[in-house]
């Protein structure tokens, strides 16, 4: 037997009124559930390869692919509805939701790519002898629009790479790699329905069930039939 639970910090029922959750709550509630379907519906009998035992890179996939569905309108309107008047999500509300999501996209995606290439870069190819502010800030600039400061130190109070409880050396391209993932594989539930029962099978036995008991790649690929497609993600964020 396999036990799940899920911790959350959210905002709580006051003055008899329901638990009012903002989108992002709710969003975060979607992204741990996906967890916990890749915790409970494995397959693997190998304890160390089952469940959410698996790269930093594949770990968020069944959690990220869940957020998509709080951005779907069929998915929204069975449980977004005002507490009182039981009224859907008004459209224009959710055009802006979708606007302000893809708001200064393409900075917050050049961010993430720049953190994420220091990082493969210090542990790749620096020397161990240059200077680690000045080798960082040259990386960094190549993803900055606006020149950065002579000081500019971020690097130092990067702490995933080196303090973090987890170790995230040469793994912070994961966030993103995750999202190409996600974004991608969400195409296919987009194609053949949001709510097919076909598709969701079809994911659950190709990749929630199956842990860490093959190469992920070739997981993605008895899913998706094919390799990873970035243009989804971009797409997503209204880059192309
Ligand atoms: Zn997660």
């Amino acid at each position: 037997m396999r036990l799940g639970l899920i911790c959350g910090n959210l905002t709580p029922p006051v003055d008899g009124k329901p638990a009012l959750l903002t989108h992002r709550e709710a969003e975060t509630i979607f992204h741990e559930f996906g967890h916990l379907l890749h915790h409970l519906l494995t397959r693997v009998e190998v304890r160390s390869l089952a469940g959410t035992n698996v790269p930093w890179e594949w770990v968020e996939l069944p959690s990220q692919i869940m957020e998509n569905w709080c951005w779907e309108r069929e998915a929204l309107d069975t449980f977004a509805r005002h507490y009182q008047t039981g009224a859907p999500l008004p459209e224009d509300l959710f055009q802006k939701m979708k606007r302000a999501k893809t708001f200064r996209a393409a900075n917050t995606q050049m961010r993430q790519l720049g953190f994420g290439f220091v990082d493969l870069s210090l542990h790749r190819e620096w020397n161990g002898k240059d200077d680690v502010l000045e080798y960082s800030r040259k990386i960094l600039q190549q993803f900055s629009v606006s020149q950065l400061p002579d000081d500019y130190a971020m690097i130092a109070s990067f702490t995933h790479l080196f303090a973090s409880p987890v170790a995230y050396g040469a793994g912070y391209y994961s966030y993103k790699w995750a999202e190409v993932l996600d974004a991608d594989a969400f195409t296919r539930f987009k194609k053949e329905g949001v709510f097919s029962a076909a598709v969701g099978a079809d994911y659950r036995d190709k990749i929630l069930a199956r842990g860490d008991s093959e190469d992920p790649a070739e997981l993605y690929r008895h899913f998706m039939g094919r390799d990873p497609d970035p243009n989804a993600l971009l797409e997503r964020f209204g880059l192309v």
